[in-house]
C-alpha cells in the first residue's frame, strides 16, 4: 500500500472537503504517518476516516477530529501546550510540529511507552510524556497557551482554566459519557474566560479526580 498516496486522499477527501482550512493543519497531517501510530493488523485502515482501537480500551481519534481540534487551538509555532490523553501518540505528533514544546499526559502507563517509543522512533523530540491524573493538569510546566484535551469531561477541570496562559485556548469534549460538545475556552486579558461550542462529538471518557470515576 501506499501510504503517501493514502495520507494526500485522506487529507482532501476528510479534511479540506470537510471544511479543514489551516494550511499548517493540512501540511502536517498530510506528511505525518498515521500507520506508525497503530498495530501492524490496522496499518491499512489509518487514512480512513475512523477512531481505531489501540488497546486497554481506547482509541487513537479519527483525522477529522484531530483537525478539527488543532485548528480550533489556533497555533502559531512558539506555543507550549498540554494534551491530555496521549493514547498513540499521534495528536501529540501533530502538536509537536506546530508548537514549540508538547506535554502531554496519559493515565495507562503501557499506552505511554508505546507512544514514547513511536514518538522516538520518528523523532518527534519536543514532546514530553508524563503518566499521571491529567484532571489535574501538568503543574510544573504551566502556564500553557494551549491546552487540548483528548478525552471527554463531565465538566471542564477548574485545574485546565487555571493552567492557561493569558489569551490561551484550552479545546476540550464536555457533556455526557457518550456524546459531548467540543468547546473552546479563551483566557481573556482581563482573566474572564470566552467559551464557544464547537462541534457534538464523542471522546472515551477522561478518567480521574476531575473527571469521570474510574468504574
Ligand atoms: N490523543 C490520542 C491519540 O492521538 O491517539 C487519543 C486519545 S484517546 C481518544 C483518549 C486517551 O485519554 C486514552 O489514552 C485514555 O487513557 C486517556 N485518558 C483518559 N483519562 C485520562 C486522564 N485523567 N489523564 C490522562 N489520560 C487520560
Amino acid at each position: 500500500m501506499d501510504y503517501a498516496v493514502a495520507r494526500r486522499r485522506m487529507v482532501e477527501k476528510h479534511l479540506v472537503q470537510r471544511g479543514i482550512k489551516d494550511p499548517r493543519v493540512l501540511e502536517v497531517m498530510g506528511n505525518i504517518p498515521r500507520h506508525k501510530f497503530v498495530e501492524d493488523a490496522l496499518q491499512s485502515q489509518a487514512y480512513t476516516d475512523y477512531a481505531l482501537p489501540i488497546g486497554e480500551k481506547q482509541t487513537i481519534s479519527q483525522p477529522y477530529m484531530v483537525a478539527v481540534m488543532t485548528e480550533a487551538a489556533q497555533l502559531i509555532g512558539d506555543e507550549k501546550v498540554l494534551e491530555i490523553g496521549t493514547g498513540s501518540g499521534y495528536q501529540a505528533a501533530v502538536l509537536s510540529r506546530m508548537a514549540a514544546q508538547v506535554y502531554s499526559v496519559e493515565r495507562i502507563v503501557v499506552l505511554a511507552r508505546r507512544a514514547r517509543r513511536i514518538l522516538d522512533t520518528l523523532q518527534y523530540n519536543n514532546v514530553h510524556i508524563k503518566v499521571s491524573d491529567g484532571t489535574l493538569g501538568w503543574t510544573e510546566h504551566q502556564p500553557y497557551e494551549v491546552i487540548l484535551v483528548t478525552a471527554g469531561a463531565p465538566d471542564v477541570p477548574q485545574e485546565y482554566l487555571s493552567q492557561l496562559a493569558p489569551l490561551g485556548r484550552l479545546v476540550i469534549p464536555v457533556g455526557g459519557e457518550d456524546t459531548q460538545t467540543l468547546r473552546r475556552i479563551t483566557r481573556m486579558a482581563d482573566n474572564t474566560y470566552r467559551e464557544e461550542d464547537l462541534l457534538l462529538c464523542r471522546f472515551v471518557p477522561l478518567i480521574g479526580q476531575s473527571g469521570w470515576p474510574n468504574e
